[in-house]
């Protein structure tokens, strides 16, 4: 999955980036190789860091 694209994507449908869930920081196309890219029934789109990962998920 191409998680830089997502993010550009994110980037123009919002006029934002997206932040991460896990800890808030805004997440960059840059950071796209340490971001995991979440598709959820309740809320359509996740950005979060692959570390932030086992602080949301446990
Ligand atoms: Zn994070």
């Amino acid at each position: 999955m191409d998680v830089k694209k997502l993010i550009e994507k994110y980037h123009k449908a919002h006029s934002e980036h997206p932040c991460c869930e896990g800890c808030g920081a805004v997440i960059q196309e840059s950071d796209a190789s340490d971001v995991e890219y979440v598709k959820t029934k309740r809320r359509s789109e996740l950005f979060i860091h692959k570390g932030c990962v086992n602080e949301v998920w446990r």
